[in-house]
């Protein structure tokens, strides 16, 4: 069983504590504790072994994909080609296309993440400024990230934190992502009141939270330890 569990320091846990989340098992140890690993796992063997379980139908729903020149991928829930040819930068649009120098200069997953990362900003902030519109309040600046623990998150001087892999999703979850955030500049809890204003610029945002929810396999890319 101690093979699924990724142990890692924490300056600021205070006692050892096992985690599951997207996929992945870890038992967090607070930093200079020195602590007996195999006996935490076995004290907790029933909670350990169902976590495998749900980290193995995790892994079952990442997609297979053929990130290859020529190859497909999916962006807002549309197959796109992956087409390198010569052209001055990369761009998303029917097709992914990517420039033959760029490739050549680096390489084609380098490139590719980087053709994804531009979208997924370009698009945040696209959507952002028009829900904004939907709220009495204004950002300052947006920040692509790659986050391991939150879909996007909002600072206290208003600026906006997103994860780009999001575009790999459907698009509606893209906007629920964006909207939350932005809800959050008015009401920092997820109290009733933010849960309402949420619903009101996006009636649907129940069905964008439960695929974060299940669904949140599709966003893997690339080595899954970096979701
Ligand atoms: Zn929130």
């Amino acid at each position: 069983m101690e093979e699924f569990v990724e142990s890692r320091k924490s300056s600021k846990a205070k006692r050892p504590k096992l985690k599951y989340r997207k996929g992945n098992i870890s038992l967090v140890v607070p930093e200079g504790m020195d602590i007996d690993e195999e006996e935490i796992i076995h004290d907790n063997r029933e909670w350990v072994r169902e976590n495998i379980k749900k980290a193995r139908e995790f892994d079952d729903k990442v997609p297979e994909r053929d990130l290859r020149p020529g190859g497909e991928i999916s962006v807002f829930d549309e197959r796109r080609k992956i087409v390198v040819e010569k052209r001055r930068s990369n761009e998303i649009k029917d097709n992914v296309y990517l420039s033959r120098h760029l490739v050549d200069r680096t390489d084609f997953m380098d490139q590719l993440e980087k053709a994804l990362r531009q979208f997924a900003r370009q698009k945040y902030e696209e959507k952002a400024s028009v829900f904004i519109k939907e709220i009495d309040e204004s950002y300052n600046k947006i920040f692509i990230r790659d986050q391991k623990t939150r879909w996007g998150s909002c600072s206290s001087n208003g600026n906006l934190n997103f994860y780009w892999r999001v575009v790999l999703g459907p698009e509606h979850v893209f906007d629920y992502i964006v909207v939350h955030e932005l809800v959050h500049l008015e009401e920092m809890n997820h109290n009733q009141t933010f849960w309402n204003k949420v619903e009101q610029i996006l009636p649907n945002y129940r069905r964008s939270k439960a695929w974060l929810r299940d669904e949140s396999a599709k966003l893997v890319f690339g080595d899954r330890k970096q979701m």
